[in-house]
């Protein structure tokens, strides 16, 4: 064996020190003129990335670290982990077959979400190599758990025939900050439906210029979320739906239903110029928003005009 001064090791064999740490060499170091711990260290047995970010399914236990879902040996979820990291840590080591892993999971390291789900751990990775057991080696490694449904499960669960749409949708940019709101309130609200029903979700949130396209398990959860949103907001609403198949099984049309949302631009006690006057916003109804002007008369105006008309707003 040559070594990194292109001499064989043995003809320094007569006074060997490691050329690290100094440390005289025994028989037992033929490490290319070091001790054995500095070896290890100059040559770590395996070296593996510290973090990974995996999907697991919630239903199925398939993962995924991108699009392609990985279906698992079984639906056990430390079982599950243990795969995670074969196929995307070990794979390329499991191949040569010299190295013996064993995997800890480090119990302390554990993060649940609100809802239970295991979100974060640190996996201890020991590696011994199967010729010589002196030469070791570990890491940790930290994992991120997604929990979703993988697209199988997806569609499984929520029928896609069905599958109903909420456009939400404001003005303008002044607007982005009411939006996020609906969306953490919205969020909030479809958690809790999902954990009484698991039928009830969303499967899919789409950005757009002006808004959100919230995709639905079910036409059930759009008119809750609908029935929610009526309660805290002041909207123009429009439904529709459209054909999009026949289900031959149950003899019935399958529609999938759209509704459109449009958060009004203004609230009570804004300002608005219109015709050359000041109005004050002063109430806000189903339908109509009550105005009142500086010398007190009284304007009453559809929503839709507050879309349709370019509005100056005067609030500082
Ligand atoms: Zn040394
Ligand atoms: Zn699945």
């Amino acid at each position: 064996m040559w070594n990194s001064y292109g001499f064989k090791d043995d003809i320094l064999m007569p006074n060997r020190f490691c050329a690290i740490c100094g440390k005289t060499l025994g028989e037992d170091d033929p490490h290319f003129g070091m001790c054995l711990e500095c070896y290890l260290k100059e040559h770590p047995l395996f070296e593996l990335p510290d973090h990974l970010s995996v999907n697991i399914c919630l239903d199925c236990g398939s993962f995924s670290k991108k699009d392609i879902w990985i279906e698992p040996l079984d639906n056990e979820l430390f079982s599950i982990i243990e795969q995670v990291v074969q196929r995307f840590f070990l794979k390329s080591f499991l191949k040569q077959n010299n190295i013996d892993f064993d995997l800890s999971l480090n119990e302390d390291s554990f993060i649940y979400s609100s809802k239970d789900l295991l979100t974060s751990l640190e996996v201890v990775i020991q590696g011994v190599l199967r010729k010589d057991y002196n030469i070791k080696h570990q890491e940790a490694i930290k994992l991120t758990l997604n929990h979703m449904l993988c697209k199988n499960c997806s569609n499984l669960r929520g029928g896609t025939y069905f599958l109903s749409i909420i456009q939400l949708r404001v003005k303008d940019e002044e607007q982005f900050d009411l939006l996020k709101q609906v969306l953490d309130e919205i969020n909030d609200f479809a958690e809790k439906t999902f954990e009484n029903d698991h039928k009830q979700y969303i499967s899919k949130i789409e950005n757009q210029k002006y808004g959100l396209d919230l995709y639905l398990s079910t036409n059930e959860l759009m008119n809750y979320l609908i029935k929610f949103l009526k309660s805290k907001y002041n909207f123009l609403l429009k439904r529709t739906k459209k054909l999009v198949g026949r289900d031959t099984q149950k003899g019935k049309n399958l529609y999938r239903f759209k509704a459109l949302i449009k958060f009004l631009p203004v609230s009570n006690n804004d300002i608005i110029f219109i015709e050359g006057q000041n109005f004050g916003v002063e109430n806000i109804t189903k339908n109509k928003v009550i105005l009142r002007g500086e010398n007190n008369t009284k304007l009453i105006k559809d929503y839709s005009y507050f879309f349709n008309e370019k509005i100056i707003k005067k609030n500082l």
